[in-house]
């Protein structure tokens, strides 16, 4: 956002708040607020949740053994908690599994690989393939390659990840990781590998689901670590053809049956309004999924458990949502969003990003809420937390709900200057998660989402969503 369409928000905030001064929260409505921040300072819960998960059941993939573990961890968790409701939604998904793997650098000179199978990846033939490296920068390079380079090689793109708060390195690098393939496919090529999609050094290879487009022919696909890369590049500069080897196994199309587990806190006078909270329960297998997200499930839930322990009763329903096959295919917030298509949702908000510090909140509401929605961020500042303005994005799995039915958000901007060293490795542990932080999150959502449920005015419906034209 440029610094005139922010000032402009402010102003727009600014001048909806004096309109709607009279309609604003009830003191008592504040005093549980603060009592929540208080008690979510001395809660631990969100880092035994994730303690819990992780050392209980592990990595989770969707349709895998440990996913069904999961679900029924989550259903136990959520029924000790006390939740008035709690129950496990089947989700039907097609599941991918990793066999093993390996890569090496045959040509000018021998080296090993640390590399990992991307998710979704077909298999090499058996005996593996064996071929010249067609080394491209980054993936614009790929996209705009008209030659025959690729063809009858092994497509390697060397796509950097920029370390960011805001996570913003992931994007481009991600897309690079999801298309590539395709690209890759198109081309002739008969692999495709990337650089590891993380801002760490480690000789840990970063996984992640890649996806193929119909018609084109599916090449096997893996990340190499990042001083892998490095080494690929290097060899590079000998001028000689720089030769692979990869034999990559996998099983594709399985059918499985996991679930979305939901905990509901019932509204009062509102009930029929859902304001819908969560994270992905499902895991890649390399770590142990603490951060990615296991720290996610555990914000929400020990959010709402912050509310249901404060004895004060929600106007509007109350409910997490801990999704199915968030990292392989997003089946779950299908799930959901054809389940709940018909619902008054006041909003949806997703945690996602590990377990740094919140420092910015912003909204996604309709304009007669936005005065609202200033005291809910006046509310959050004491936790160190910034307003931002209502152009709120929202997560994967929020966001495939969102879209459906033009949804409102809540969106938490979470430090993520380290999330993409750890996230999809071996390396998601929880030794990661700062107790503190992870604390700090709790304190904010659950003032956030009580508010929210306590609201004079509905967030929903938002106006209709213009298209804008490209910039
Ligand atoms: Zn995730
Ligand atoms: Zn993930």
């Amino acid at each position: 956002m440029n610094q005139f369409r922010r000032a402009g928000l402010a102003l727009a905030l600014a001048l909806s708040f004096g309109a709607a001064g009279a309609q604003s929260f009830s003191d008592a409505d504040l005093a549980v607020a603060a009592k929540l921040r208080e008690a979510g300072q001395a809660s631990n819960l969100a880092y035994e949740l994730v303690d819990s998960l992780v050392t209980e059941v592990g990595a989770r993939p969707a349709g895998s053994a440990n996913d069904k573990k999961a679900v029924d961890w989550a259903v136990a968790k959520l029924k000790s908690l006390g939740f008035p409701v709690v129950r496990a939604e089947p989700v039907p998904l097609k599941a991918w599994k990793r066999g093993e793997a390996h890569a090496h650098i045959t040509e000018p000179f021998a080296q090993p690989l640390v590399m990992t199978a991307l998710g979704m990846s077909v298999a090499t033939p058996k005996e593996g393939i064996s071929a010249e490296i067609a080394y491209y920068p980054d993936f614009a390079t790929l996209k705009a390659d008209t030659s025959d380079k690729a063809k009858g090689r092994i497509v390697f793109v060397d796509q950097k990840t920029e370390r960011a708060k805001d996570g913003r390195g992931y994007g481009p690098s991600s897309t690079a990781r999801t298309q590539g393939p395709t690209e890759a496919g198109k081309r002739g090529a008969l692999a495709f590998a990337i650089r590891s999609v993380g801002t760490d050094h480690d000789r840990l290879a970063h996984t992640g689901a890649t996806r193929y487009a119909e018609g084109v022919p599916a090449v096997p696909a893996f990340a190499v670590s990042v001083p892998d890369a490095d080494t690929i590049a290097r060899l590079q500069r000998y001028g000689k053809p720089v030769k692979m080897h990869v034999s990559l196994q996998a099983e594709l199309g399985i059918d499985a049956v996991s679930h979305n587990v939901i905990a509901e806190i019932p509204g009062t006078d509102l009930a029929d309004e859902v304001i819908a909270i969560g994270g992905h329960l499902d895991s890649w297998d390399l770590g142990q999924g603490a951060i990615d997200d296991g720290a996610g499930v555990a914000i929400t839930a020990a959010a709402a458990k912050l509310i249901l322990d404060s004895g004060a009763k929600p106007r509007r329903t109350i409910r997490v949502v801990m999704f199915a096959n968030e990292e392989n295919g997003l089946d779950g917030a299908r799930a959901y969003a054809e389940k709940y298509k018909g619902q008054k949702h006041q909003l949806v908000a997703e945690s996602d990003f590990g377990a740094g510090p919140i420092y910015r909140f912003q909204t996604r509401v309709r304009p007669e809420a936005l005065g609202v929605a200033l005291v809910i961020a006046e509310q959050l500042k004491p936790l160190g937390v910034e307003a931002g303005g209502n152009e709120g994005r929202t997560g994967a799995d929020t966001g495939v709900i969102q879209r459906a039915a033009n949804l409102p958000v809540f969106s938490f901007s979470q430090d993520g200057t380290d999330y993409f060293d750890f996230h999809h490795t071996a390396n998601d542990t929880l030794d990661k998660i700062d107790p503190a932080k992870i604390r700090q999150n709790v304190q904010v959502w659950a003032t956030a989402v009580w508010l929210a449920a306590q609201s004079p005015v509905a967030f929903h419906p938002l106006p209709a969503v213009e298209k804008k034209p490209a910039q």
